[in-house]
């Protein structure tokens, strides 16, 4: 730049510190050709626009190469939704999310496979067939944003059917089905379900849906126990028949009302109150429902169902933590007080305010009745229920109370039986 300060060392390139590569400059191999007087700022100029072109392909190639990259790897990113129809022509009776492929297998059905929820968990299976004393385990391939293998939280719905470590490997320890979930410690309620079928009939992991198939209408086996097996032998016909009120477990502190139980902010079960898992009669119906549901095109499943009281009591601290109390208690129950540890409640789809309004939503609405399922928390009755809104809480009650809440446009469990909802 400046002519004093530039010479002696780079004497040979700066010459007259104005001009450059005239004349005598002594580069290499320039010496017959005819030089071109080149101005300084031409020159930086010219340099800026060669480094600008190796930026840009630069550029280019690294967009290349990320597009190679997520070919390879579709299932990154995360927040995939679940495809609202899933024609499954191949038969693995793998594809959901945990929910409720195998009953749902007779002929029409293998739409109910969830696939990822929401959660921005993704896994490379979402069902497991574990012989007894075998172990298996689900990849996660994608944590949701900020979490990582570190943060994984696992847990079994029934550590006598099938026993988790922290690591993800599930154990088949007798015959039956329960659920796994993974959750990550930097936020709880992200989770996601994987369903694990263990035993007889298992005949290797990737079951085709046959295999498993007649046996289980979620009966008997490690569901729960006291199953009034009704619906074992057919499958079908009685689509329109009566959902029984699933059996009943009296243990004290437990309110009924009927054969309803009930569980709200004024009517906590005590921790004992622990079926294991998700209620059989519940789960055998939500396999109706959902199937039902694939035949109108719509793909209804499991997201969350049965969780302990020692499970719900991490889910709502981590929502204090971030909440507080007040805010935590419209939308969080507190141990004790969540229906989902009665294995009567599930949750459906996506598990946030998105889900309302959607032709899922919607059907769900109308047709959970037919099924012996209200919807636990309706729009308006927030005061009533102590919750807000929640179109994909559903309860599991038995026909005769769905029906009656049905034609009563969707009342409330408290205005049915007269109780209130509130913390004391
Ligand atoms: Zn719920």
């Amino acid at each position: 730049m400046d002519n004093n300060n530039n010479n002696n060392n780079n004497e040979h390139e700066c010459p007259g510190g104005e001009y450059e590569y005239f004349g005598n400059s002594r580069s290499q191999g320039d010496y017959d050709r005819p030089r071109k007087r080149v101005s300084r700022e031409t020159l930086r100029k010219r340099q800026f626009g060669a480094l600008c072109v190796i930026a840009l392909i630069v550029l280019i190639l690294i967009i290349i190469m990320a597009k190679a990259c997520t070919k390879d790897n579709p299932k990154k990113g995360g927040d995939t939704k679940p495809p609202a129809s899933v024609s499954t022509t191949s038969g693995t009776g793998t594809a959901s999310d945990g929910s409720l492929t195998t009953s749902a297998t007779t002929t029409t059905v293998p739409t109910v496979s969830a696939g990822p929820n929401d959660s921005g968990f993704l896994l490379d299976k979402y069902t497991l067939y574990i012989p007894v004393g075998g172990t298996d385990y689900a990849y996660v391939t994608a944590y949701p944003n900020g979490s990582s293998e570190a943060d994984e939280v696992w847990t079994s719905s029934d550590p006598s059917i099938a026993t988790i470590d922290n690591r993800g490997f599930v154990t088949g320890v007798r015959d039956g089905e329960c659920y796994v979930t993974l959750s990550t410690a930097k936020d709880l309620t992200k989770e996601v379900m994987i369903k694990v079928i263990i035993g007889t009939g298992v005949a290797s992991t990737d079951t085709a849906s046959g295999t498993v198939t007649g046996t289980d209408t979620g009966s008997g086996t490690g569901l729960n126990t006291a199953t009034p097996q009704q619906n074992t032998t057919t499958a079908e016909p009685q689509q329109l028949a009566e959902a029984p009120a699933p059996p009943k477990i009296n243990i004290e502190g437990a309110h009924y009302e009927g054969d309803v139980l009930i569980v709200n902010k004024s009517y906590p079960i005590p921790a004992s109150y622990d079926p294991g898992g998700l209620e059989s009669t519940t789960y055998t119906w939500f396999t109706k429902l959902s199937a039902d549901a694939a035949k109108a095109g719509l793909n209804i499943y499991l997201s969350s169902g049965y969780r302990s009281y020692s499970y719900q009591s991490q889910i709502y601290d981590n929502y204090t933590s971030i909440y507080g109390q007040a805010t935590a208690d419209t939308f969080s129950a507190r141990p004790g007080h969540s229906e989902h540890q009665t294995g009567l409640a599930i949750d459906v789809n996506t598990i946030d305010d998105s889900f309302a309004g959607t032709p899922e939503a919607i059907w769900l609405e109308e047709h959970c009745w037919e099924y012996g399922f209200i919807l636990r928390y309706p729009k308006g009755k927030e005061s009533i229920t102590g919750y807000k809104y929640e179109p994909w809480h559903i309860r599991y009650v038995g026909s005769e109370v769905s029906k009656k809440v049905h034609d009563m446009n969707g009342i409330t469990l408290e205005e049915l039986y007269n109780l209130d909802s509130q913390y004391n």
